[in-house]
C-alpha cells in the first residue's frame, strides 16, 4: 500500500467520508463477500490432501485456476508435494500458507518455494521458541566473546531444557524455520501474517476466510493442560464454494478451537481437515457441534510416536456422524466439487483402507508442552522383535 502525501484537507475529507459511511450503514462499503457469498461459477474446485506421512500438505485448485498450498510436509516430503503439483499441472502458486513453524508443516517448504513461483506467503507470524532461543544464545555468545568475559557466572534464567541432540546438529524446528524464512525472502513473494476475518478470493466463486490465529499468541505457559503453543497458534482457514465448505484446522489445539468458537465466525463446514493429525488435545465435542462436518480428513503418518490419530478423537468424529478419511490408510484424499449439493461421493481416497479408519493409534510419546518434543516426522516402521502385533497398514 502506497502511502500518499497530501494536504491536510484531503485526509480530513477522507475521515469525514469514512465516519459518514460508518454511521449511515457501513454495510454498503463492504466488499461482496461480506454482503453475500459469491455464487459458484459451475467450474470444478479441487482439494488434494497429499500423502506426506506424518505432516500436512494440502493443495487447492479453484474453478478459476487459482492455486493455494497449505503446508509442505516435513523435510524430504517436498518431492511428494512437487510431484503432486506436476500431476495437477500446477506450475505457479498464488498462495502458500504455512500454518505454523513446525517441521512437519514447513520442512518441505523451502524446496517447494524454490521450485514453484509463488506470489503470496501467509503465516502466523510467530517464530518457534526453539528458534528464538537459538537466536538469543547466538547473541549472548557474541557479546561474551566480544566483551571482557567476567568469569562464567552469567547466571541467566534458564529456558526450558533443550532436547538432546548430536553435537553440532541443528534442531529440526530451527532448521526448518531458518530455511523457510530464507526461501520466502528469495522467492520474492509477498509475505503477510494471517488476520482473522481476512478473505482470500480464489476466483470462480471460491474464497477462504481466515479464522485463526486469534491474537494474542498462546504462550508455552498457557499450554499446561496439553498441546503446545506453536500448534495452538496455527493458521486456520475455512474454504467456501457454493454448497461446499471445508475447514482447515492446521495443528490447532482445543484452546485455539475455543477462541475460534468465541470469535463468532461461521464454522459450519461439510468437510473438516482434522486438527493436529487427530491429536487428543484438539477436535473437542463442542467444536464438532459447531463445525458439523459430514466428513473428516486426517493427515497423519503410518508410523508416528504420538498416537495420531487418537482413539478419543475418532470416537468423537464417529459420534458426530463424520465419515473419516485418513492419509495413512488411504493415501492422498481428493475432493472435486462443483459447489452444488455436497455429497460424500465427491471425496475420493487413493486407495481403500486395509484396516478400520476409526481405530486409533497408541502414543509412545506425549505430543504436548508437558513432555516436550523434538520434532514430528515419520519414524519408520517399529522395531521387529514383536511379531505379536497385527498391523493393519501396508
Ligand atoms: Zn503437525
Amino acid at each position: 500500500m502506497a502511502r500518499r502525501k497530501g494536504c491536510g484537507c484531503a485526509s480530513a475529507l477522507l475521515a469525514v467520508v469514512l465516519a459518514a459511511a460508518a454511521v449511515v450503514g457501513y454495510k454498503y462499503a463492504l466488499p461482496w463477500w461480506r454482503r453475500q457469498p459469491p455464487k459458484p461459477s459451475g467450474g470444478e474446485l479441487q482439494v488434494h490432501v497429499l500423502d506426506v506421512g506424518q505432516g500436512d500438505s494440502i493443495l487447492i485448485i479453484s474453478p478459476a485456476g487459482k492455486t493455494m498450498l497449505i503446508d509442505a510436509g516435513d523435510f524430504g516430503k517436498d518431492k511428494v508435494v512437487r510431484d503432486a503439483l506436476a500431476r495437477y499441472n500446477v506450475s505457479h502458486l498464488d498462495y502458500f500458507v504455512a500454518t505454523h513453524a513446525h517441521a512437519d508443516h514447513i520442512g518441505g517448504a523451502a524446496e517447494v518455494l524454490k521450485s514453484v513461483k509463488t506470489d503470496n506467503v501467509i503465516d502466523n507470524g510467530v517464530a518457534p521458541p526453539e528458534y528464538t532461543d537459538t537466536q538469543a544464545k547466538a547473541t549472548k555468545a557474541k557479546v561474551a566473546k566480544g566483551g571482557n568475559a567476567k568469569g562464567g557466572k552469567g547466571a541467566q534464567p534458564k529456558s526450558p531444557p533443550a532436547p538432546k541432540l548430536p553435537r553440532g546438529a541443528q534442531l529440526p524446528t530451527v532448521k526448518a524455520y531458518t530455511d523457510y524464512l530464507d526461501a520466502v525472502k528469495q522467492s520474492g513473494a509477498q509475505h503477510t501474517t494471517a488476520e482473522p476475518g481476512a478473505k482470500i478470493d480464489l476466483g470462480g466463486g471460491a474464497f477462504l476466510t481466515v479464522l485463526a490465529p486469534v491474537a494474542p499468541p498462546f504462550t508455552e505457559d498457557q499450554m499446561r493442560g496439553g498441546g503446545n503453543a506453536p500448534n495452538a497458534n496455527s493458521v486456520v482457514l475455512r474454504l467456501q464454494y457454493g454448497d461446499f465448505s471445508m475447514l482447515f484446522a492446521g495443528d490447532a489445539e482445543s484452546v485455539s478451537e475455543d477462541r475460534i468458537m468465541r470469535s463468532g465466525a461461521e464454522l459450519q463446514s461439510k468437510v473438516l481437515k482434522v486438527a493436529h493429525h487427530g491429536s487428543k488435545y484438539a477436535t473437542t465435542e463442542e467444536f464438532l457441534k459447531r463445525v458439523k462436518p459430514e466428513a473428516a480428513i486426517i493427515s497423519d503418518g503410518e508410523y508416528n510416536r504420538y498416537g495420531h490419530p487418537a482413539a478419543d478423537v475418532l470416537s468423537r468424529l464417529k459420534a458426530a456422524d463424520a465419515r473419516v478419511f485418513r492419509t495413512d490408510l488411504q493415501g492422498e484424499i481428493t475432493i472435486t466439487t462443483k459447489g452444488n449439493e455436497f455429497s460424500l461421493r465427491e471425496i475420493k481416497p487413493a486407495r481403500e483402507a486395509a484396516s478400520d479408519v476409526y481405530a486409533g493409534r497408541e502414543g509412545t510419546k506425549d505430543d504436548s508442552e508437558r513432555a516436550g518434543f523434538i520434532a514430528y516426522g515419520d519414524f519408520g516402521p517399529p522395531p521387529k522383535p514383536k511379531p505379536e502385533k497385527k498391523s493393519g497398514g501396508k
